[in-house]
């Protein structure tokens, strides 16, 4: 049992090596494996373009403080600083992509919008990452993932997808100008 749990330790921590931002995917129990390692296997693979995209979309950068993740089956969200990131297991493949960018991204931009929902300002320029990552089709399915979500979602991304990919940018860039 004890050996077990080490070597699940070893193996999450081991595989989660990207170059720009340090990820440790951490099961919440012995059940989320797999779906650990999928994650981690997914940053390892990608980390750096994500990062590189992300930097290069929002103009922000990563601090480089190691993030920890714990996956498991809820709500998935940020967490911020030593706060750890929670992911949901059981997405499929793209939204586990499009879901750790979107929490990514709730870090990248936390210096500038530390109180209340920052919605409005993520959804600014984090479809423009998964474009210039996956391409128009996945991130269009993403949104519709997120829509079904409800909550705050459906009329967040709707105002996000009523500007076009230009208005986005200027209204990101004045709103960073604004406040830092
Ligand atoms: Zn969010």
């Amino acid at each position: 049992m004890r050996i077990s749990i080490l070597l699940g330790l070893i193996t999450a921590v081991a595989v989660a090596q990207a170059p720009a931002l340090r990820i440790t995917f951490t099961p919440e129990s012995p059940q989320f494996e797999a779906a650990a390692s999928e994650y981690a296997e997914l940053w390892t693979r990608e980390g750096e373009r994500i990062v590189n995209a992300m930097e290069s979309v929002s103009g922000l950068k990563f601090d480089g403080n190691e993030v920890k993740a714990i996956v498991f089956e809820g709500t998935s969200e940020s967490g911020f600083r030593e706060r750890p990131m929670r992911l949901r297991a059981s997405y499929p493949p793209d939204t586990k992509k499009a879901t750790l960018i979107h929490e990514l991204g709730h870090r990248l931009e936390s210096d500038i919008f530390r109180k209340g929902d920052d919605h409005a300002y993520l959804l600014l320029w984090i479809y423009d990452v998964w474009v210039k990552l996956y391409g128009r089709q996945f991130a269009d399915d993403q949104v519709a993932v997120e829509k079904a979500r409800g909550r705050m979602y459906p009329a967040a991304w709707e105002a996000a997808m009523a500007l076009t990919a230009e208005q986005r940018a200027s209204k990101w860039r004045e709103t960073v100008a604004a406040r830092k």
